[in-house]
């Protein structure tokens, strides 16, 4: 049979960059004649683009392969695909790990698969192919073919040049590298032009670091996009404290379509945690850069990633976080336990911090995270924004849409009917549940449509961090 009738079913775990690297996959295959089901039992072709960074997702991947194991000797026929940063971490070994996998490949790998599903069929043997390429393969633009539903995530850079202690990154995605600017360009035209976004997400380990080794650097790089015809929105994941420069900060005030929001991983508030973390920054440095955001752009809304627990925190360590996370006023923060990693530098350190401390700790810290987008959300109601409808949905006699703010708050709200996906329409900000905020269409008319009541089925933060 060829690759004509052939469905993918494809799972992706961790973040914005293995979204990215998820549609440049089924990119790829659909260019190939494969289509895609949402149902793993019609699938002829499984896909698992993994995540590495804690060792949770490893958990999700093994489990879900033992699953995918049983209904394989239902349907010997399908074959079993493992992408991503576990690939690349574990190469070959996977294999002898999950016998039955049929092609192992990493993200630098991310647009060969039809390549390698040819070399399996070919030889009837797993293949692993997890190594670091060069960007020539990496960011081929002719792989982004696929319709992009609503995310419009482009790859602008890989891999890392800073060393955290903790962090498997630099292991599994390798040195940096800039993709060039024409590769970008295409991209974003393509999905602004031929797809009809209005949004896209620059995405990489870290975005600010682009250019380094190029004569370009990213604040020109966000000068270039927002000259893109159409293009009303530009976001960016993830950025490095130590990158992030008064450039940057007034690209917010100075480039209308910059999103007005910023996720700035902190990781702790101590200097020594930050020491041994390696993170390259001290807590008085990061608020001095918070403090260049605020003076640019007020309206900025930041986010930040915090690891608990990490060896030799001290409850002072810990306080000190919390006095950096309650002073800067987040809009939002992902935290997380400290979760050791192979080979990575922080292994050799004595984790010395019992998990019923982490816990405990991790507990206090997402309790002051949610008090503090609790009074965010506070703040806009009663206030106009604007929003980009992602998602629409018949309620009744009632069409609601979900989309979000361009400081990237969910919004639910009722809209008119003619309303379409990739709108951008005017909300007045009616409640709040916790974080989550409900508003009404402001017609041009003038007149709100509104409903009586709603909630929501989907997280208010549908991304992960990528670091
Ligand atoms: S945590 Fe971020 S900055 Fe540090 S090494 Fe990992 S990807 Fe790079």
């Amino acid at each position: 049979m060829g690759q004509l009738d052939q469905k993918v079913f494809l799972k992706t775990f961790g973040c914005q960059m293995n979204v990215s690297d998820s549609e440049t996959i089924l990119s790829s295959l659909v260019s190939e004649g494969f289509s895609e089901t949402q149902e793993v039992r019609t699938a002829d072709l499984i896909v698992i683009n993994t995540c590495s960074i804690r060792e949770k997702a490893e958990h999700k991947l093994r489990s879900m392969v033992g699953r995918l194991m049983k209904m394989k000797t239902l349907k010997p026929n399908v074959k079993i695909a493992i992408a991503g940063c576990m690939a690349s971490r574990a190469g070959k070994s996977l294999i002898k790990e999950l016998p039955g996998v049929a092609i192992i490949f990493g993200p630098d790998q991310v647009s060969l698969l039809p390549h390698l599903l040819k070399e399996h069929e070919r030889t009837q043997k797993p293949v692993v192919k997890s190594n670091f390429e060069d960007e020539a393969v990496l960011f081929n633009p002719d792989h982004r073919t696929y319709q992009a539903k609503t995310s419009g995530f482009v790859s602008i850079m890989k891999g890392c040049e800073h060393k955290c202690t903790y962090c498997i990154v630099p292991l599994t995605r390798g040195v940096e590298k800039s993709r060039p600017l024409q590769s970008i360009l295409n991209e974003v035209q393509f999905l602004v032009h031929e797809q009809g976004l209005r949004e896209i997400m620059l995405v990489g380990q870290n975005v600010n670091g682009y250019g380094r080794d190029t004569a370009f650097d990213f604040p020109k790089l966000l000068w270039r996009l927002a000259q893109v015809p159409n293009l009303k929105r530009i976001r960016f994941m993830t950025s490095h404290p130590k990158d992030c420069s008064q450039d940057l900060a007034d690209c917010f005030r100075d480039i209308p379509e910059i999103s007005p929001y910023l996720h700035l991983p902190v990781q702790s508030g101590s200097n020594d945690v930050l020491r041994r973390m390696k993170r390259g920054h001290q807590h008085e440095q990061y608020r001095d850069r918070i403090d260049m955001l605020r003076e640019a752009q007020p309206r900025i809304a930041l986010s930040t990633d915090i690891i608990v627990g990490f060896p030799g925190e001290t409850d002072r360590d810990f306080q000190d976080t919390l006095d950096l996370i309650t002073s800067v006023e987040y809009d939002f923060a992902f935290s997380f336990i400290y979760s050791e990693r192979p080979n990575t530098p922080a292994t050799k350190l004595k984790d010395d911090v019992p998990l019923s401390e982490k816990k405990a700790r991790l507990f206090e810290l997402q309790k002051i995270i949610r008090e503090l987008s609790y009074k965010k959300s506070m703040t806009l109601l009663g206030t106009t924004q604007e929003i980009l409808i992602t998602n629409l949905k018949r309620e009744e006699d009632a069409l609601v849409a979900v989309g979000h703010t361009d400081t990237y708050k969910l919004v639910k709200a009722v809209v008119p009917l003619d309303t379409q996906v990739q709108d951008l329409i005017q909300v007045k900000i009616t409640n709040h549940h916790e974080s989550r905020l409900f508003g009404e269409s402001i017609s041009p008319l003038g007149y709100t449509h509104t409903k009586g009541h709603l909630s929501y089925d989907t997280p208010q933060h549908p991304t992960a961090p990528l670091q």
